[in-house]
């Protein structure tokens, strides 16, 4: 599996620093739990905001840049996320999340041949869910007004002219007018967050928060 579409530097940071809704998080933990690269990178994010609350207790001293980086090249391999996919599909923290399988999930026709399965990690702020599309079927219209995360899980889908593949995830946002479309051939699965709508004007100051604090 090559991964082409990565997380943002913006959502690791506040993924790091644990801020965002349950929904955007799981589909966040669910791409570093297949994404290598995200996963090194979200780990150099906890490392210095750890180091960020040290250095605020202990006196700075000499050094302590060099010391700070020397210790996240030592940090241990992320042991804590390894790459899991549970079932073969779902990844570790969508599994657990539905507390099964890809067998378990309680899928509701949406039209067109299309299904979604609302997971429980949605709230007042973010709605998570699994999405079911057959191969040449847009994407149903789910109506984002803000952030929108979509992780491929199994097969394939384009957006103009970008290609997901299982482990891509893309990035959008209110100000993205899209159209996915999912490839001939296999269904394809998707983990999707979107923001909730009359949510989008407090969102992106949260989004932003905890990248200043830093
Ligand atoms: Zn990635
Ligand atoms: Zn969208």
């Amino acid at each position: 599996m090559t991964i082409k579409h990565h997380l943002t530097e913006d959502l690791l940071m506040a993924y790091s620093a644990g801020n965002l809704p349950q929904a955007i998080s799981l589909v966040i933990a669910a791409h570093l739990s297949m994404c290598d690269e995200c996963r090194a990178r979200a780990m150099a994010f906890d490392a210095l905001g750890g180091a960020v609350i040290e250095d605020d207790v202990a006196q700075m001293s000499d050094g302590s840049l060099e010391a700070c980086l020397a210790r996240i090249e030592t940090l241990p391999q992320a042991n804590a996320r390894a790459p899991r996919r549970a079932d073969g599909i779902l990844p570790a923290p969508v599994f657990e999340c539905i507390g099964g399988s890809l067998s378990s999930v309680k899928w509701r026709p949406i039209g067109l041949g299309a299904r979604q399965a609302i997971l429980r990690s949605s709230d007042g702020e973010a709605t998570a869910r699994l999405l079911s599309i057959p191969g040449g079927a847009a994407m149903p219209d789910h109506g984002h007004s803000g952030l929108e995360l979509t992780l491929v899980l199994q097969g394939a889908f384009h957006d103009g002219e970008k290609v997901f593949g299982p482990g891509d995830i893309e990035v959008a946002d209110a100000s993205i007018e899209h159209t996915p479309v999912a490839e001939a051939g296999k269904v394809c699965i998707c983990l999707a967050a979107t923001q909730g709508p009359l949510k989008f004007n407090t969102m992106m100051p949260r989004l932003m928060q905890p990248i200043f604090r830093i």
